[in-house]
């Protein structure tokens, strides 16, 4: 078990709805610290950079759309295992499996507007950090 960092997304169809503080009550409950954050309005272009990875993805136009739609909410959690940890609070990606009391199982709309994002492994997570932050942002 070792400390680490991941990079967790607000998405646009829970800002929309105000659930930014609901939302981080449950990663903080879950012992996740919030070391970063910004709120930011993403173009498309730089929605389809972040999620390059899916480019070939029949849903890759979609999810870039909703991705610039509406402000989001990109922060760094820091915690024991955190990346495990916040996939566990997080949930399924589709809401429909997702276990209850998660994020997406409350919250979530649907497959694709499921509310959060988070890193899925360690060299995810230094690239998406990266892709966001800058050492002096990071505020452990
Ligand atoms: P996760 O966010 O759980 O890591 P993925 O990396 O597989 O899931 O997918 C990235 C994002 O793409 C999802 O969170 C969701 O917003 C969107 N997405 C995934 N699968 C679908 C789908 N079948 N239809 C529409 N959007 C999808
Ligand atoms: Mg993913």
């Amino acid at each position: 078990m070792a400390i680490e960092r991941t990079l967790s997304i607000i998405k646009p169809d829970a800002t929309r709805r105000n659930l930014t503080g609901r939302i981080n009550a449950k990663f903080e409950d879950a012992g996740l610290r919030i070391i970063a954050q910004k709120r930011l309005h993403l173009t498309k272009a730089q929605a389809g950079q972040f999620y390059a990875v899916h480019a070939e993805r029949p849903f890759y136009d979609e999810l870039c759309t909703f991705m610039a739609s509406e402000p989001v909410v990109v922060q760094v959690l820091e915690g024991e295992s955190a990346i495990a940890k916040n996939r566990e609070v997080m949930g399924a990606t589709n809401p429909a499996n997702a276990d209850d009391g998660t994020i997406r199982k409350e919250f979530a709309l649907s497959v694709g507007e499921n509310s959060v994002h988070g890193s899925d492994a360690p060299e995810t997570a230094a690239v998406e950090i990266a892709f966001f932050f800058s050492g002096l942002e990071l505020v452990g």
